[in-house]
């Protein structure tokens, strides 16, 4: 088997998860693979060494695991982004539109203070459906986004554009 040099190498696709015709990006063989899963962390937080970040978000479920290595690396703390009813404490929610139908995610309402800088975490960028609710949690609790980082974007899907047309700063590590 060819040597894994970069980050991408350590993804494998899954054809028709979870629906037929749908290519399932599965990041589960990257964060298994300790060079990898320590490359892609490091890589991640590449273009944000230097600069004042006071959280982490990441958004459920893979935006756990990089979000908690990442946070841990910078010494600061972690906030989740859950799908509606998991979160134990007062919550605030954000609707947004999925290819059929609706979700709604939450975060907990005095997980941020007005000013913090946030470093937004997930796996992969799609529609940007996602992402943009979880912004849109963060600033209403005056939280201020510094930057999304994604290990994977599907460009054809436009969730980048999307995000940068919000004004965000967005790294990605693959396509
Ligand atoms: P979006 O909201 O359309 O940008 O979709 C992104 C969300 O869906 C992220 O939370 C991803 O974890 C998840 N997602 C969509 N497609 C895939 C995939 O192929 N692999 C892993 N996660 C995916």
């Amino acid at each position: 088997m060819a040597k894994k040099t970069e980050v991408k190498d350590y993804i494998r696709t899954i054809v028709d998860f979870p629906h037929e015709g749908i290519l399932f990006r599965d990041v589960t063989t990257l964060f298994a693979d300790p060079r990898g899963f320590r490359m892609a962390i490091d890589q991640m937080l590449h273009s944000y060494a230097g600069e004042r970040i006071d959280k982490v978000i990441g958004l459920e479920a893979r935006g756990f695991i990089l979000g908690g290595a990442i946070a841990h690396q910078l010494s600061v703390g972690f906030v989740p982004v859950r799908k509606k009813g998991k979160l134990p404490g007062t919550t605030i929610s954000e609707e947004y539109k999925l290819e059929y139908g609706e979700a709604i995610v939450e975060i907990h309402d005095d997980a941020i203070q007005p000013g913090e800088k946030i470093l937004l975490v997930d796996d992969l960028l799609a529609t940007g459906g996602t992402a943009e609710a979880g912004i849109k949690l963060v600033e209403r609790l005056g939280g201020e986004i510094i930057g999304c980082v994604f290990i994977i974007d599907l460009p054809d899907l436009g969730g980048r554009k999307r995000l940068e047309n919000l004004g965000m700063d967005v790294t990605v590590l693959c396509e």
